[in-house]
């Protein structure tokens, strides 16, 4: 209580409330603790951490909404409100920094609506009936055993070995990432440790023909790991199958009643009671730094709101350190790890369809109860894909994802009507010059929706009320952190993950320029609905800290 007292009296700069969340009024100069540029997910999350810890933050955001990748639009009818982008979210409930948080969140209008059985839905194009992952792991694990038993108690063998480095690997998750050499070192001691290490460095697709031997019971797992975008062959990526599969277990899914973007809504509102400031319609074009510290930021009109203690950037790395900061307050060999930085060349193309009712499944009445399906037949489909992929050519069988979240939250379509996410995985560029700006309908028309009705036949003509299509083009037009169109935030290779994402030596959301803090989803842990904002603003407490302590 009394350290909570001195740290707003610590922390509190005069400023000017009354901000409007339609941008700024007048020219006044404004000055808060924090200025954060970017109001999607995780830089609210930071936001709200430091308005808890009674500082006064303001956070800017260039589009007429906050959200970025929580947005939530009426893009084919009224009253179909559509998840754009982000929809499913597992991780925000493992984040042991936002649990208060996301508690007291209720009262500024955010309410979670947990999948209480199903959570998804993998249909079998052979007819059979399809693994279903529920919450309850005994159900799960019945579900496997229809295809093979052994295969049904491996995956029992995982989620038992989660709950033994649950607690160690969350809190690795949500916390600055520890060199390389560390992780080894401890886990190396033990012939236990060793084996563990071993299956971390293997590629998704060595880890479960090593561990699964039922077909499809493998690309059931292999497509479901591959969802952060990683690739099939890339080694390394042993490890997010012990944290990923049996998470959902633990954690479950929910969503936020009425969208997506009710949680960046929700945080907003929070920071504001916060005497805080959310302010849309309000592009950052230049970050001030002054004496070789951030000061602030410049706005597109050219106002200024300047920070007394901290700014963050929670914009992608090319625009912060190539087009927001001028070259003269960046060494050289910082801009080379900048410009090295890999985006990757994967693209998703998603449809969103407003529709008349839910989609069948024909593999029976357990898999149409599921809100989300991940629609794969086979391994060497997906080996298939990828190679597509790497050619640019649009996938011509592809793996899909679909999302019927009105199963879950009927306040999302008018009464009786649904809606839909329909997508795949996809090149961000095309071998034969095209643009997806130009396939993306086509695809949809031609391959996305037959590949759907192979398995739920009823979304047709008659069904389909209205579609509206997003692939490379219109997503990074909708938010430049969308860089050429991907979805991750920065590739998931070895090379860019924990110690050395987003650049070696900076894993640690400190930027070069003092006062200058990152975060997002090119920092660690990486994409996803997760508010990891918080290890920014943990990162920011500590320093603040350190540095009265100095005084
Ligand atoms: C198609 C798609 C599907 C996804 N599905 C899921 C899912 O189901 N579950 C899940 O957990 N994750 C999912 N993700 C990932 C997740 O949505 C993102 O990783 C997460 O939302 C990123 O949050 P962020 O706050 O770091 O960045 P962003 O949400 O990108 O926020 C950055 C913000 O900065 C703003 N901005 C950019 N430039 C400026 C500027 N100059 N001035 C001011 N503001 C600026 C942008 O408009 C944006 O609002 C998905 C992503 C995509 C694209």
């Amino acid at each position: 209580m009394h350290k909570k007292v001195l740290l707003a009296g610590l922390y509190s700069t005069p400023i000017l409330i009354g901000s409007h969340p339609k941008g700024l009024i007048g020219s006044v100069t404004r000055t808060f603790d924090v200025v954060i540029a970017g109001a999607g997910v995780n830089g609210l999350a930071c936001g709200a951490v430091l308005a808890r810890a009674g500082m006064t933050v303001c956070v800017l955001e260039r589009a007429p909404w906050v959200g970025g990748g929580a947005v939530t639009r009426e893009v084919t009818l009224p009253g179909f409100k559509h998840d754009l982008y982000g929809s499913s979210h597992v991780w925000i409930h493992c984040n042991p920094d936002f649990t208060e948080i996301k508690r007291e969140l209720a009262a500024h209008g955010l309410e979670y609506v947990p999948s209480e059985d199903q959570i998804t839905g993998h249909p079998d194009s052979g007819g059979g009936p399809g693994i279903v992952i529920y919450r309850s792991i005994d159900k799960t694990v019945a579900s496997i055993a229809r295809y093979s038993e052994n295969d049904a108690r491996r995956y029992r063998r995982i989620y038992d070995d989660f709950n033994l480095v649950r607690d160690g690997f969350l809190k690795a998750f949500f916390s600055p990432p520890v060199p390389p050499s560390l992780t080894a070192q401890a886990m190396e001691r033990s012939r236990e440790g060793l084996r563990r290490l071993r299956e971390f460095s293997l590629s998704a697709r060595a880890w479960v023909e090593q561990n699964f031997s039922h077909d499809f019971v493998r690309a059931v797992m292999l497509n479901w790991a591959l969802a952060p975008q990683i690739l099939p062959e890339q080694e390394g990526a042993g490890q997010s199958f012990y944290i990923m599969i049996p998470a959902i277990h633990v954690f479950g899914q929910s969503i936020p009643r009425g969208g997506s973007q009710q949680l960046p809504l929700a945080m907003s509102r929070y920071i504001e009671a916060r005497r805080g400031a959310v302010l849309t319609g309000s592009p950052v074009s230049a970050f001030l730094i002054e004496g070789g510290e951030a000061r602030g930021v410049q706005l597109a009109d050219g106002q200024q709101i300047r920070a007394a203690r901290a700014v963050v950037s929670a914009l992608d790395p090319r625009q912060t350190f190539r087009r927001l900061i001028g070259p003269e307050h960046l060494s050289e060999d910082f801009l080379e790890l900048v410009d090295a930085y890999s985006f990757g060349r994967i693209s998703i193309c998603r449809a969103h369809l407003a529709l008349k009712e839910p989609p069948r499944f024909t593999n029976g009445p357990e898999m149409s109860a599921c809100a989300f399906h991940r629609i794969v037949d086979s391994t060497p489909q997906l080996i298939k894909q990828y190679a597509e992929i790497a050619q640019g050519i649009p996938p011509s069988d592809p793996f899909l994802w679909s999302a019927c979240w009105t199963l879950m939250d009927e306040t999302r379509a008018p009464h009786g009507g649904h809606t839909l996410i329909v997508d795949t995985f996809v090149s961000n560029w095309l071998a034969d010059g095209r643009t997806w700006e130009e396939l993306k309908e086509s695809y949809t028309r031609e391959v996305l929706l037959p590949k759907l009705r192979q398995y739920a036949p009823n979304i047709g003509a008659e069904t389909i009320l209205g579609c509206y299509v997003d692939a490379r083009e219109s997503l990074e037009a909708a938010n430049p952190s969308f860089v050429d169109g991907t979805t991750n935030g920065g590739e998931r290779v070895q090379a860019q993950l924990g110690y050395f994402r987003p650049f070696p030596g900076y894993a640690h959301y400190r930027s070069p320029v003092r006062g200058l803090y990152m975060t997002g989803p090119h920092c660690h842990p990486g994409a996803g609905i997760s508010a990891a904002g918080t290890i920014a603003a943990k990162v920011i407490l500590e320093d603040l800290a350190r540095e009265r302590r100095r005084v």
